[in-house]
């Protein structure tokens, strides 16, 4: 294994500086009501309604004297946003519709809550940079998450990512961004998180490897004659995770370890080469460091994404997450095992875009997007994903990127070549 690259643009590291390598920058981006100690850090949840955004309010309302909840947002569940607009009194929310605004709207105003409430991209993106949010969570499921991400980064504001897609296509400009903003990026990915908590203190030259476990999924031992058959419902039914039903079935492929390596070499600047998967069915131990001197150091817990919420809510100090402590004599075991690479191809397919750089992990991300949603409503059959995928790949060829232009060049191309591929697999031509 060659010497790893130092590292360019590490989590949470906000500009190239002196910050100790595993750190996030060695002085912590605070907001400025942390800084006066004055009052209470501002959080938007961009994606509430969601698995990530339930959770994360959860962890919020354990914590009023330290977090105030300034902005939620939805995008079809407009009843479940209103309950949590009267629960959390944000001053804004923002929903896809200006019809959806304009009746919660209404309803926040009968309810007597003062919310003010924005539709479409440009609400959301309004959100994220507001000069009175201090921190993003966002958690947004895919490519939507781009742009409200993205403004949040480029207003400095500490960027809690759980919306993987949205650095994973567009990869080095939105780290760019990141500096350039003067953002502080958290991991919440629970694997990247732990990878984060693995390398504190540590100078990056001396890291080995990183080992990112993979519960799995549901498919870990259905044999491969049976997979052609599966429903979106089997895909969902994580057998340790709860999430949303995209994630689930990028769990189920092995996608969603494709897409974290990825992640992985973007954030803690190291080359695919560098990243290993090992699947662990038990989804204690959520990730691995190994150094040159042999050390392998390992971020263990309860499989509950309110850890890591928590952690990158609360960092650099640590705060409850409201998980129960990890039972390891109960736990009794832990297994490790080589991913099977015939039966789960996404995988493969993710290591060789990430190998090949530029617009490749663009449009394997939009491939998938376009992929996964036919498979849940049921136009593409599960092993029929990665063929989609490897088709799109081989016939929309990856060029440079160096703008937003090219990234979404290359989103809006890959999803209309994987249109006509997911046509074709479910044999109603294109
Ligand atoms: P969910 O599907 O549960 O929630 C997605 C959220 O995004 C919902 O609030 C949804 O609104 C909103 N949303 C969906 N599409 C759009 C859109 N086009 N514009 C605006 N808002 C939109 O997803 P998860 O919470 O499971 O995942 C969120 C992100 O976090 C994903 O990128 C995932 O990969 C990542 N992640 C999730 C983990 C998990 O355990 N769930 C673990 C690690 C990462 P509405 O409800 O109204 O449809």
């Amino acid at each position: 294994m060659s010497e790893p690259r130092p590292s360019e643009s590490r989590p949470n590291e906000s500009r190239p500086s002196e910050s100790r390598p595993g750190e996030p920058t060695s002085e912590p981006q605070l907001s400025e009501a942390e800084l006066s100690g004055a009052g209470r850090t501002r959080v938007a949840v961009l994606g509430s309604t969601g698995s990530i955004g339930v959770s994360t309010l959860d962890v919020l309302a354990r914590h009023p004297q330290r977090f105030a909840v300034q902005a939620l947002s939805a995008r079809r569940n407009i009843q479940r946003l209103l309950e949590q607009c009267l629960q959390h009194r944000p001053a804004l929310a923002a929903v896809e519709t200006s019809a959806d605004a304009a009746w919660l709207a209404e309803q926040l105003q009968h309810h007597g809550a003062a919310t003010q409430v924005l539709s479409g991209d440009a609400g959301l993106c309004s959100i994220a940079a507001h000069r009175d949010v201090d921190a993003v969570m966002a958690a947004i499921v895919g490519a939507a998450g781009l742009p409200c991400t993205l403004a949040a980064a480029r207003a400095g504001k500490r960027i809690m990512l759980a919306n993987k897609e949205a650095l994973v296509m567009s990869g080095p400009l939105f780290m760019q961004t990141v500096r350039e903003g003067h953002a502080t990026l958290l991991p919440v990915d629970s694997e990247h998180n732990a990878i984060f908590q693995c390398s504190a203190g540590e100078h990056p030259t001396g890291v080995r490897r990183i080992l990112l476990t993979a519960s799995g999924g549901p498919f870990l031992r259905t044999p491969r004659s049976q997979l052609a058959a599966v429903t979106p419902e089997q895909a969902c039914a994580h057998p340790r995770w709860v999430m949303g039903r995209k994630i689930s079935v990028d769990s189920a492929t092995l996608m969603n370890k494709g897409l974290e390596l990825i992640e992985a070499c973007l954030l803690f600047a190291v080359p695919p080469a560098q990243v290993d998967v090992v699947v662990h069915p038990q989804s204690i131990v959520h990730s691995l460091v190994e150094y040159c001197d042999g050390s392998m150091l390992a971020q263990l817990g309860n499989p509950d994404m309110r850890v890591p919420i928590a952690h990158a809510l609360g960092w650099p100090r640590r705060i409850g997450s409201g998980v129960e402590s990890l039972d390891i004599v109960k736990v009794g075991r832990l297994d490790f095992e080589a991913p099977d690479l015939q039966q789960f191809p996404c995988l493969s397919l993710a290591r060789q875009a990430a190998e090949v750089g530029g617009t490749a992990p663009t449009i394997l991300n939009a491939a998938n997007e376009v992929a996964v949603e036919a498979f849940l409503q049921r136009r593409l059959g599960f092993l029929e994903i990665p063929l989609v995928i490897e088709e799109v790949l081989s016939k929309f060829p990856a060029g440079r990127l160096t703008c937003l232009q090219d990234v979404l060049a290359a989103d809006a191309g890959a999803r209309q070549v994987a249109q006509v591929a997911v046509a074709s697999a479910a044999g109603v031509g294109a």
